[in-house]
C-alpha cells in the first residue's frame, strides 16, 4: 500500500506518520527528514538543500525527485510506504506516479490533513524534534516526559531554524499543498480530507479509518 500525507507545515504529518507506521507497519518516508539527515552529515546534497530550507523554500524538484525515487527502489519499500512531505507539487506527483506505475503500483490513499493558519503558527512555534531519531514533540500539546530529552531514545531535543516566527509565515505561504496537487489526487479518486484541528488520538483514528 502506498499512502501520501498532504497538509501544510505543522498539520501533523510527521507526528501522525510515526503513529500510523507503528500500527500499519508501513515504511515512513519524509523528504524533510532525508534533507535534514544530509545536512547533519554534511553531504553535498545537504549543503544544497540547506540553502533552500533556511529560506523556507522548496528544494528544486530535480534534486528532490531523484532522492525520493532512489529511496523507493530499496527493498524495504517494495511492499509500500507512507510519504510525508512528498509530493509538494504536481511535477513531483507525476514523477512518483510514473515510478510506481513502472513497477505495477500506484498511490492507494492521499490523506489531506486540514488545519487553519493561526493554529499552525502556534504548533510550529512549540515544536521540538529529537536529534537522534526524529521523533516530534510539542512543548504544550505533546510534551516529552522530561524536558529536552526524547522519550523513545533519550536523544537531545532541538527546535528547527525554519520554525522561527519570521520564516514560518513564508513557509506557510509556499509550502501549502497547491490546489492542483489536491485535484490531482481527487481526480485519481484517492483523496480524503481529515479535520486536523483536533486532539492527536482523534486525528489518528480518522486516518486509520480512511486507510481501511
Ligand atoms: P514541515 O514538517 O514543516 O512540513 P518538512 O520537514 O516536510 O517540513 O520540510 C522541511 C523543508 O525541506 C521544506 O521547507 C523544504 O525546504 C524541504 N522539502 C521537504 N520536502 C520537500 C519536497 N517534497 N520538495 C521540495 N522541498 C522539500
Ligand atoms: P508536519 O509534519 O505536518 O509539519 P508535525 O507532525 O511536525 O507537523 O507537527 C507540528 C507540531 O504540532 C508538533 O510540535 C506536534 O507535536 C504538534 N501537533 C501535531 N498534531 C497536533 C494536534 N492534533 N494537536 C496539537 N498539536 C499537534
Ligand atoms: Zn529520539
Amino acid at each position: 500500500m502506498f499512502v501520501v500525507l498532504l497538509g501544510p507545515p505543522g498539520a501533523g504529518k510527521g507526528t501522525q506518520a510515526q503513529r500510523l507506521t507503528t500500527s500499519t507497519g508501513l515504511l515512513h518516508l519524509s523528504t524533510g527528514d532525508m534533507f535534514r539527515e544530509n545536512v547533519r552529515e554534511g553531504t553535498e546534497l545537504g549543503t544544497l538543500a540547506k540553502s533552500y530550507m533556511d529560506r523556507g523554500e522548496l528544494v528544486p524538484d530535480e534534486v528532490t525527485i531523484k532522492m525520493l525515487l532512489e529511496r523507493i527502489t530499496r527493498p524495504d519499500a517494495a511492499e509500500g510506504a507512507m510519504f510525508d512531505g512528498f509530493p509538494r507539487n504536481v511535477v513531483q506527483a507525476a514523477a512518483l506516479d510514473e515510478a510506481l506505475q513502472g513497477r505495477g503500483d500506484s498511490i492507494d490513499h492521499a490523506l489531506l490533513i486540514a488545519v487553519p493558519d493561526e493554529e499552525l503558527v502556534a504548533r510550529l512555534g512549540g515544536r521540538w524534534l529529537c536529534r537522534v531519531c526524529g521523533a516530534v514533540y510539542h512543548e504544550l500539546n505533546d510534551p516529552p516526559s522530561r524536558p529536552g530529552a526524547c522519550d523513545t531514545c533519550d536523544g537531545e531535543l532541538y527546535q528547527r531554524d525554519d520554525d522561527r516566527p519570521d520564516v514560518v509565515r513564508t513557509r506557510l505561504e509556499k509550502m501549502k499543498p497547491p490546489a492542483d496537487l489536491i485535484d490531482h489526487y481527487r481526480d485519481a479518486d484517492v483523496l480524503r480530507e481529515i479535520d486536523g484541528e483536533r486532539d492527536l488520538d482523534s486525528v489518528t483514528a480518522d486516518l486509520l479509518e480512511a486507510l481501511r
